[in-house]
Formats: structure tokens, C-alpha cells, sequence
């Protein structure tokens, strides 16, 4: 008899996990549940190529609409999971019907974190999570609009990017004193600051914003220091806060995620989790870790989908991600600290060069600006703890390989 599946949040880890179990045959009747309108899709492309209007939506689906009939997984749309009563071993949702099952998984990823100063309810306020937000982006943002951006991370700048090459003319309002402070070192935000200042964009750094100004629909950005920057939409790019609201209420332990352990297993054995919801242990990072990428969504998926069919395996994956803006092709590995050292291979004005992060000489991490080589290397290097000789890295007269 087959097992009943139910997975709730029908994005990238629940679209890759329902895809995995359906390879299975019968063994498995599989419920997905999403409460956007959409069929699982890829969200990268909704700051990037769809944005700037190179593709249309349904290029960011995982599969087209049908695959899912076709493969007889249940797909639930516009629905939402309300609660889960673990005794019973039932969900609830938002039409009123419970369903039950056997092995339940969440994947229920990330909302917006939202700015709530003055103005922040006026018409032409953006944020991008989903493709109606990128779709609605594209509607207002016509050759020559005046475009705020607010927060300079890796979202705010692909928008900048996309939105920059579309014709608008955008300011970027960043309250760090560089860009993507978060996760990259300071030579490589310097890098970027300025390519994006060379590309037409403008960068306000250690700037906070105050207010929203307009009647009914923005017409301008009032910044910490009162000044007024008048634009005719705004996009706002501050981050996520995980998902994890079922999983409280359900009493599953969470902390800054839904924990999970190595297996992607909850503290209930019925309930596993993927995704940008959970906080799981990385073997090779040395800790626990939340991340918020297509890498860790699909490997988890494809973790839980190989416990439940009885080949687990203990999940160990380097972290990778990438960042396209303008012709800069950005690739990451790692999890590098604020304390490792940093080694830069290359001339970052000459537009191609990476960035080494070693911890007593281990390579922790990389960044690779149009340099993939480098980059495949750095993954290897880092998924392997290999030491290398900074002079060596620094050198770029000897090939990467030989380093
Ligand atoms: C604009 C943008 C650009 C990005 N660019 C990159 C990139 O370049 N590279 C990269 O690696 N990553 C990128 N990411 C991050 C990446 O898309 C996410 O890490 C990934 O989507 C996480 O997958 P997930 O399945 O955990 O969550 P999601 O894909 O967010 O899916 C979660 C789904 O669960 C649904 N849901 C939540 N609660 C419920 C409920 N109770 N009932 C029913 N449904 C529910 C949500 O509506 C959502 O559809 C980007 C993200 C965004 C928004």
C-alpha cells in the first residue's frame, strides 16, 4: 500500500522533493500544498531575467502545469496548511478539510521581512518573493522611471541591474558602509559598488531610510538624514524571516529554523523539513546553518526523498549560490567567516578575478567574479579541507589547477 505523503509549501524544496518520490512508482501518494497560484517554480529568475523581461513566467517553472497530474501527484493550489495535529497525523487547511498521512515534510520557506515606517502601505512599494511581485515590478517600471531600491544586498542589486539595463534610473539606499556586507569581504563590495556606479546606478551607503512620501502612491524616499529622493517606485530588498510558524505551533523544536538533524529528520520521526525553513548540521561548515539557496533546497529535498525510500545518507554539502547582475557573473562557495583570511587571484578592475577565504590555510570559502574556473576549484578545495599556499593562490601565472 502506498504511503500517504503530504508536503506542505509547494516552492523549490517541495517541488524537487514531490518530483523525487514520484520516481518511486506507487510507493508513495503524494499531496502538495502551496497556497501560491503557481506550480513549483525557480525563484532566481524574478530579480533577474524575468525581471528584465528576457523570459516570461512560465520559463521559472520547475515543470510545466500538467507534470504534475501526469506523474499522479495531488497539487494544491491556492491553499494553505493551517495546522498540523501530530496525534491524529493530520494537516488542516484553509478550505476547511484535513487530510492525513503517513510521512509529512515541510518546505515552507521565507517571508518577507517588510518595512513598516510611514508610507509604507502607498501604491508602487515593491518587494520581490514571488512572480506576481516581479510581474507587477515590470508593469510600472517604463523606460526613464525614477527607481528607489532599499537595501543593497544580493536581491537589491540584481533588481538594480535588471531595472538599470531596462531603462529606468535607480539609486540604491544601502544602511551599511558597503553592499553585501553580509556574506561577502569588503574588496569584493567594492568591487561591486563601483561597477554598479560605472553601469549608471547610484549607491548611497551607511544611509537609513525614515519615510515614505506620496498621496495614495509613492513619489518619493525620505532618507534618515531628511533628505528627499524623489522616485515613482520603490523596490524593497531588507531580507527574509524563516518560515516556521506551523512547526511552532505544531510544538516541533525550532530555533532561528525548523532544527532538523543530518537526515533533514524534525524532532517528530513522521516530520522532516527542507529548505530555506530549517536550520540544519553542515559536516562540512563544522555547525549548524540556515541558508537561503537553491543549492541547500534541492539537496535537502533530495535527502528526505532518499531516506524515505531507504537509501539516507547524512547530508554534507558544500553551500554554493550565484548572483548575475549586469554582464558580472558572481559564484560562491562556502561559508566563510569575518576572520579567515582573504586572498584576491586577479585584478578585480580587470572584471574577472575571485576572491579565497582560507582558515589556517584551509580554503573556507570563494567568490569568483567571471572566473568559473576558479570557482569549481574553490568548491572542490573547500568540500575536500584542502590547504593551499596563499602566494600560490595570489599568483595568477600559475594555472588554478597547479595551485
Ligand atoms: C528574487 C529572488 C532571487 C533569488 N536568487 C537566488 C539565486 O540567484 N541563487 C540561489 O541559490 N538562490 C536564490 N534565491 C533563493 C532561493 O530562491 C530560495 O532559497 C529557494 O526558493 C528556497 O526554496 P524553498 O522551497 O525552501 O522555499 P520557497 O521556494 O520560498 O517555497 C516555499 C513555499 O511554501 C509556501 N508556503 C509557506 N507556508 C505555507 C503553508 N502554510 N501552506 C501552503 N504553502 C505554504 C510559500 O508560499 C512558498 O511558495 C532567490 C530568491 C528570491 C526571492
Amino acid at each position: 500500500m502506498s504511503e500517504k505523503v503530504i508536503i506542505i509549501g509547494a516552492g523549490h524544496a517541495g517541488g524537487i522533493l514531490a518530483q523525487q518520490l514520484s520516481r518511486a512508482g506507487d510507493a508513495f501518494d503524494i499531496t502538495l500544498i502551496g497556497e501560491e497560484s503557481w506550480p513549483p517554480y525557480e525563484r532566481p529568475p524574478l530579480s533577474k531575467q524575468l525581471l528584465m523581461g528576457d523570459i516570461e513566467k512560465e520559463k521559472t517553472f520547475l515543470r510545466p502545469s500538467d507534470f504534475y497530474e501526469k506523474k499522479g501527484i495531488r497539487l494544491r493550489l491556492g491553499t494553505r496548511a493551517t495546522a498540523i495535529n501530530r496525534d491524529a497525523k493530520t494537516v488542516s487547511l484553509s478550505d476547511g478539510s484535513q487530510l492525513p498521512y503517513d510521512r509529512l515534510a515541510l518546505c515552507t520557506g521565507a517571508q518577507l521581512r517588510r518595512l513598516t515606517i510611514p508610507g509604507a502601505d502607498l501604491a508602487g512599494i515593491h518587494y520581490i518573493r514571488g512572480i506576481d511581485d516581479t510581474l507587477a515590478i515590470r508593469a510600472e517600471a517604463r523606460p526613464g522611471a525614477k527607481v528607489v531600491v532599499i537595501g543593497g544586498g544580493y536581491i537589491g542589486l540584481e533588481a538594480a541591474a535588471a531595472l538599470t539595463k531596462a531603462g529606468c534610473a535607480v539609486k540604491v539606499i544601502e544602511m551599511m558602509d558597503r553592499v553585501m556586507a553580509r556574506s561577502v569581504a569588503e574588496p569584493l563590495s567594492r568591487f561591486y559598488e563601483s561597477a554598479h556606479r560605472a553601469r549608471g546606478v547610484e549607491i548611497m551607503l551607511n544611509t537609513g531610510v525614515a519615510e515614505f512620501s506620496g498621496q495614495g502612491h509613492i513619489d518619493g524616499v525620505v532618507d534618515a538624514d531628511g533628505t528627499h529622493h524623489a522616485c515613482d517606485l520603490v523596490i524593497v530588498g531588507i531580507g527574509v524571516i524563516q518560515d516556521i510558524e506551523l512547526a511552532v505551533a505544531a510544538g516541533l523544536e525550532t530555533d532561528s529554523g525548523i532544527v532538523v538533524n543530518a537526515r533533514a529528520q524534525t524532532s517528530d520521526p513522521a516530520i522532516y523539513a527542507a529548505g530555506d525553513c530549517t536550520l540544519h548540521p553542515n559536516a562540512i561548515i563544522g555547525h549548524s546553518v540556515r541558508l537561503e539557496s537553491v543549492q541547500n533546497a534541492v539537496d535537502q529535498a533530495r535527502c528526505i526523498a532518499n531516506e524515505w525510500q531507504g537509501k539516507g545518507a547524512d547530508y554534507a554539502e558544500v553551500p554554493w549560490f550565484w548572483s548575475d547582475q549586469f554582464d558580472l557573473k558572481l559564484q560562491m562557495a562556502g561559508m566563510p567567516e569575518a576572520t579567515d583570511d582573504v586572498i584576491v587571484r586577479g585584478v578585480p578592475s580587470d572584471e574577472g578575478f575571485s576572491l579565497f577565504y582560507l582558515r589556517d590555510g584551509k580554503v573556507t570559502g570563494v567568490n569568483a567574479v567571471n572566473t568559473g574556473g576558479d570557482y569549481v576549484r574553490g568548491r572542490k578545495w573547500i568540500g575536500e579541507g584542502r590547504v593551499v599556499d596563499p602566494s600560490r593562490l595570489a599568483d595568477t601565472s600559475i594555472p588554478i589547477k597547479e595551485v
